[in-house]
């Protein structure tokens, strides 16, 4: 049987950059990845930002991780030819009365540590997006856009290169702990490793719940988020990203404008809690209802300067409104959970690593790497 330092369940994003940092240090590192390819789920089905770190509670993980993993991604990105923009933000306001949103935003982000915020009023706002309407903006210069499959794959490389092991087709089915690791069962056979690093997103709890660990408690609730496009004719109405106020009723950031760093511009995330955490495509949104939310943003929008694009869907730690357990608001701001599991010592738990994962997963490696260097130095 094959043996292994460290093997990773899951090759998306923060996997495949976990197994960057753990190969600079340790042989015998392994991807197992249930897909035929790498970067198949959440983080090739996602906006593509990499964010700066203003939204959330200052000392959160999510608030240190993505300041820092911002930084990261720049500097990978920029040295392994990563397709990026350091565009910048725009958070609108249409209303005079959320100016005081702007200000508590800009507030935790100064706190958070996001550099360079400042406020705009509407000249500014029409000189950067003549099409967007607003009276006032936030403007966050340290948030970009990347190319998030290129980013993966570059990762991967990176990984694969200093002589990580990333297998596809190798979905786990079993967990055995041992006493001093766990014997891991596969599509692509079996494997004992010394140390386990849980990074399989979506299904991250389920994981959990193989090895019979108590953390499978933290349980991941679906929530897919739809995308629509502006046709190509129309693309030149949006420069950069530009995003509404957060409020505090929606359980996401909103829906937004995304320049992406192909030239084309995607509206959307929507948010819906589904039952199943394959179901990308049943029962889609109106595009007439994506229209309806983007005039916020775009007034001259209508139905005919939009299609349908992709979809994703979201590892959320909070339940629906009225689920058993729930705390009855699909707003409840959650962490990521990153840690060594308390029954299971030599594993690593990532779970509900949902945005700003991708901005993130550079830094949240960082970590994975001190927590994996206690069990095996
Ligand atoms: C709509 C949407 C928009 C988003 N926008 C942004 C954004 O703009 N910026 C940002 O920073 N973040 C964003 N995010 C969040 C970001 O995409 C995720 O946090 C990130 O991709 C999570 O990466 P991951 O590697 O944990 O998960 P995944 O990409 O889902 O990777 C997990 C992998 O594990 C594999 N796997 C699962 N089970 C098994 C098994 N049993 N055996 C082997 N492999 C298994 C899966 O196939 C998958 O490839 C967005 C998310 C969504 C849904």
């Amino acid at each position: 049987m094959e043996r292994a330092n460290v093997v990773i369940v899951g090759g998306g994003v923060v996997g495949c950059a976990i197994a960057r940092a753990l190969s600079a240090r340790w042989s015998d590192v392994f991807v197992l990845e249930a897909l035929p390819k790498i970067g198949m789920g959440t983080s090739t089905r996602n906006s593509g930002v990499i964010h700066s770190g203003i939204y959330y509670p200052p000392g959160s993980l999510k608030a240190k991780l993505c300041v820092r993993g911002n930084r990261l991604t720049y500097e990978f990105c920029a040295a392994h030819n990563v397709p990026h923009r350091n565009c910048g933000k725009l958070v609108v306001a249409a209303l005079d009365e959320e100016i005081k949103d702007l200000t508590a935003l800009m507030q935790n982000g100064c706190v958070n540590g996001v550099e360079g915020l400042a406020m705009i009023d509407r000249e500014e706002i029409r000189a950067r997006e003549p099409h967007v309407a607003a009276k006032h903006a936030l403007l966050v210069p340290s948030t970009g856009i990347v190319s998030a499959e290129d980013l993966v794959k570059a990762y991967a490389r990176v990984a694969a290169d200093r002589g990580a092991h990333i297998v596809t087709n190798a979905k786990v089915d079993r967990l055995e702990p041992l006493p001093d690791g766990v014997r891991i069962h596969s599509a692509a056979g079996e494997i004992e490793a010394r140390c386990l690093v849980n990074s399989a997103g979506l299904f991250a709890d389920e994981m959990a719940s193989l090895l019979g660990s108590k953390m499978a408690e933290h349980r991941i609730y679906p929530v897919r988020g739809e995308y629509c496009e502006l046709v190509r004719s129309r693309q030149d109405w949006v420069r950069g990203l530009v995003y509404p106020v957060p409020h505090h009723l929606r359980m996401t950031l909103g829906v937004h404008l995304v320049k992406t760093v192909w030239g084309n511009v995607l509206l959307g995330p929507t948010a819906h809690y589904v039952d199943d955490k394959n179901d990308y495509e049943r029962n889609r949104e109106r595009v007439e209802d994506f229209a309806e939310a983007a005039k916020q943003l775009l007034p001259e929008l209508t139905v005919a300067d939009l299609v349908p694009s992709y979809t994703g869907i979201r590892a959320k730690l909070a339940p629906p409104p009225g689920a058993s357990g729930g705390t009855g608001s699909a707003n409840a701001m959650t962490d990521f959970i990153i840690q060594r599991d308390p029954e299971f010592p030599q594993v690593v738990q990532l779970i509900g690593i949902e945005s700003p994962g991708l901005t993130s997963a550079a830094a949240i490696a960082e970590l994975a790497e001190n927590l994996v260097r206690e069990i095996l130095d």
